[in-house]
């Protein structure tokens, strides 16, 4: 028997943790777009990566699909917080759909800034994970050859026209120190290279990702709650892993293993900024199968930014 078993664990919540204001928009954008016009719905992939909220959706009446042919035409659309490739946005118009465009408006500034650079003439330099959607959306909005670098050492085989006439941009959610890293590099290699002040990283990255510094720091043992495709939940769960404390990425409240918590006084837990509060309250539930529980939050930054909805919604703020 864990002899921590009866023992009290102190419970520490990150903040800020948990949705950023372009996963609320993008839902919000469903919930009333379903409202107005009715369902079907169609929704071109998990409108932000959270199966919960996928879920919850679709009961409502929300139809998720992976491409826009398998959506019948002349029906209604939403883009997903991701944003999408031009190629998409043509398949669209090509089958009469009337689109609503979820893209957060912090990853269309970056298809914006990439454009700019490249039709100054600039070679782009994509910072970002191969294979996901939104550097899928942003490799396909740019016109000209982007590259994708997803490591220093992808740095040393690029390939470009012109080493004085280069530019970068990174995906939204990326960790903020590999990004540093990464950039060094490019500068090292190409010392003209141009790009935004420091990185497109967003400022709900960034304060989720300082905030687990903090949390780190003052408990044994961290809990993510996030899922597995969220690319901002996994960088959380790379940092928590850094610190040095044994770090689980969770989607759901019964993955948690009862073992996890064998001898740990104090546990932290953070979200993604695709994973609903609910989920968080769900494991502080589990937790409390085991244990008796103190939970407290750490102070943290209080993030005000929110995006009007999108063109498209009627009675729109
Ligand atoms: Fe927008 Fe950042 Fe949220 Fe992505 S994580 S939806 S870029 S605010």
């Amino acid at each position: 028997r864990d002899p921590s078993a009866l023992s009290p664990l102190t419970v520490i919540l990150a903040n800020p943790r948990g949705f950023c204001a372009g996963v609320e928009r993008a839902i919000e954008t469903v919930e009333r777009t379903l409202k107005q016009m009715g369902p079907p719905v169609y929704v071109r992939h998990e409108i932000v990566h959270n199966q919960r909220v996928v879920t919850e959706l679709e009961r409502k009446g929300a139809v998720f699909v992976d491409e826009v042919d398998e959506i019948p035409p002349g029906s209604v659309v939403i883009f997903s917080a991701h944003g999408v490739s031009h190629a998409v946005v043509a398949q669209a118009r090509e089958r009469a759909l009337y689109v609503i465009d979820a893209t957060c408006p912090l990853v269309s500034k970056v298809h914006k800034s990439a454009t700019r650079f490249a039709e100054k003439g600039y070679e782009i330099v994509l910072i970002g994970h191969a294979g996901h959607a939104e550097v899928e959306g942003t490799l396909g909005r740019v016109p000209g050859p982007v590259h994708l670098v997803e490591c220093e050492e992808d740095v040393q085989h690029l390939n470009v026209r012109d080493p004085q006439r280069v530019a970068y941009v990174t995906q939204t959610t990326l960790s903020m120190s590999d990004t540093r890293a990464i950039i060094k590099a490019l500068r090292r290699r190409f010392p003209s290279i141009t790009g935004p002040d420091t990185d497109d990283i967003c400022y709900a990255t960034q304060n989720r990702q300082n905030a687990i510094q903090t949390l780190a720091g003052e408990v044994d043992l961290i809990l993510v709650v996030g899922a597995n495709n969220s690319s901002n939940s996994n960088r959380l769960r790379e940092l928590g892993e850094r610190s040095g404390k044994p770090t689980y990425l969770i989607a759901e409240a019964d993955q948690l293993q009862p073992q996890w918590l064998r001898g740990v006084k104090r546990v932290g837990i953070t979200a993604g900024a695709s994973a609903p509060e609910v989920l968080i309250r769900e494991v502080l539930t589990e937790l409390g199968r085991h244990r008796r529980l103190s939970v407290t939050e750490l102070p943290g930054p209080v993030e005000t930014v929110k995006f009007a909805l999108p063109e498209g919604i009627a009675g729109k703020t």
